[in-house]
């Protein structure tokens, strides 16, 4: 298992294109439903200022989840991470898969 600090998310949300990827990744990932009320990441919306940006809570934060996509087992990258196409979002040290 990760700690924390290992396993600190770095958010970029100039690169976030609102696609939401990251959400569906969580849901399907733990519920095998494409539901983003059961992520733990949610993008918020700037309507003013024509943004996206994404939003974890704080357990994702605290430590490793345990979630991974299927082409990701053992990466220790989190489901999110892993289906962001627009590096939005990234591991500290790297997504282990550059
Ligand atoms: S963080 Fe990445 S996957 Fe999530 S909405 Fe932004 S661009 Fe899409
Ligand atoms: S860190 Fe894990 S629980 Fe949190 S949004 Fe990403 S995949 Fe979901």
């Amino acid at each position: 298992m990760l700690n924390a600090l290992q396993n600190r998310i770095i958010i970029h949300p100039e690169n976030c294109r609102g696609c939401r990827r990251c959400e569906m990744a969580c849901a399907w990932t733990d519920q095998g439903l494409v539901n983003p009320r059961l992520a733990g990441i949610r993008i918020w919306k700037l309507e003013d200022e024509g943004k996206d940006y994404p939003v974890f809570n704080q357990l994702c934060l605290d430590s490793f989840c345990g979630k991974e996509l299927p082409e990701e087992r053992g990466s220790g990258v989190p489901a999110c991470v892993g289906s962001c196409l627009f590096n939005a979002l990234e591991m500290a040290g790297g997504n282990g898969n550059e």
